[in-house]
């Protein structure tokens, strides 16, 4: 799965995080053929690069987008404005005035003082309404900061219709990177009481936004075992709800659905190199193996927080393997790949070594700091199918 993006790394001379644009193609295809009749929209915080953004725009793609900035960057990689939605339920008068003005009439929303925002900026537009998740069987929840319970789901919507707003719709996200197929049947469940609950009111929504959190296949967890989700449960799960919410309103329910790192954490690498291997006696009198690499938290890795990361080492394939601690290369002691971790890494690996970092696509240009301790943002590039044909497969 990795060879288009194996050869571009083995072409770059210098850190870089590569993209491997085809691979995104065969994703975002791979995805609509699995959920037929539901709308992607890239959530473009995920990897905010317009080449990406680009590539996903030509495949119909559209995009949730989370401020002003995200929806200009949207727009002049070719998204139309149609198919582009405010999806952060966070938004200051500011921002809503400014998206409006974009030309944006889709927003998410979660409490009925945004509502009254919304409406005083952006009369008239389409509001759909968050509704809270557990998070359960994620690995970054997103429950607490997003959304609302059903009953208030009713609440914000019927606000949104006597504020002269048309009330479009739900969503949910069900966290993310979230391996379980339970968690999406709980969500569909959940929409079904509150489109019932609206129907009483009679307030008929045209579409549910489905969220992110399906997950990427080639990531690892902080000790380093593999993250196998069940994705052909997940969609089985997905297909069957979405069928049942939509008989259930009478075959008139759109839908939509806004992934993130499914689509672009498999197809982005990062050819870093080694900072030193070195072996140290601690306070406590262990000794230790670390292995420093030239990016870590503050420059493309930062979701070590939950992941770790498929490392290879091109120029030692074979030899004696140590247990090592994977660390980044700044001065914050939280610049690792997890210290009650062990990494087996090369014995003989040298500093300036190349390192690939494979399946770290997602959320990697967007957490990039701006030089944290002076080691630059990682630039990035991208590879097209015809430049990884004439490259060389190590
Ligand atoms: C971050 C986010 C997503 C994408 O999440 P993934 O887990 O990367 O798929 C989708 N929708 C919203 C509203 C988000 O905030």
């Amino acid at each position: 799965m990795y060879e288009r993006l194996r050869s571009a790394l083995a072409a770059a001379a210098d850190d870089q995080i590569i993209f491997d644009l085809p691979g995104i193609e065969d994703q975002y295809d791979a995805l609509v053929r699995e959920l037929p009749g539901v709308a992607v929209r890239f959530a473009m915080k995920a990897c905010a690069v317009d080449e990406v953004l680009a590539c996903l725009a030509r495949r119909g793609a559209g995009v949730d987008a989370a401020s002003p900035n995200e929806i200009e960057q949207a727009l002049l990689a070719g998204v139309p404005v149609t198919q582009i939605h405010y999806g952060n339920t966070v938004k200051s008068d500011l921002n809503i005035a400014a998206a409006y003005r974009l030309g944006v009439r889709d927003f998410a929303t979660d409490s009925v003082e945004d509502v009254w925002a919304i409406a005083a900026l952006a009369p008239g537009a389409r509001v759909f309404c968050r509704v809270a998740t557990s998070g359960d069987g994620a690995l970054w929840r997103l429950s607490d900061k997003f959304g609302c319970s059903g009953a208030d789901a009713v609440v914000v919507l019927t606000a949104a219709r006597d504020a002269g707003l048309v009330p479009s719709g739900l969503s949910v996200h069900v966290g993310s990177q979230q391996m379980t197929a339970a968690a999406w049947r709980t969500a569909f469940e959940d929409l079904g009481a509150v489109l019932a609950a609206l129907r009483e009111r009679g307030i008929a929504v045209d579409h549910v936004n489905l969220g992110g959190g399906l997950p990427a296949a080639g990531c690892l967890d902080r000790s380093g075992r593999p993250l196998t989700a069940p994705m052909d449960e997940i969609f089985g799960a997905i297909r069957a709800g979405t069928r049942r919410l939509r008989d259930a309103a009478g075959g008139n329910l759109g839908f939509l659905i806004e992934p993130g790192r499914h689509l672009v954490a498999d197809h982005g690498a990062i050819r870093a190199h080694v900072a030193r291997l070195t072996r140290r006696e601690l306070r406590s009198g262990e000794r230790q193996h670390w292995l420093y690499l030239s990016c870590g938290k503050f420059n493309g890795l930062y979701e070590t927080d939950q992941l770790g990361y498929r490392l290879e080492f091109p120029s030692h394939r074979g030899g004696a393997l140590v247990a090592a601690v994977v660390a980044g290369p700044t001065c914050d002691s939280d610049d690792t790949f997890g210290s009650e971790h062990r990494v087996l890494v090369p014995g003989a690996v040298r500093s300036g070594d190349p390192v690939w970092v494979l399946s770290c696509g997602a959320y990697a240009t967007s957490y990039l700091t701006q030089g944290f301790n002076g080691f630059d943002p990682l630039p990035y590039t991208t590879v097209r199918g015809e430049l990884a044909a004439a490259g060389a497969t190590p």
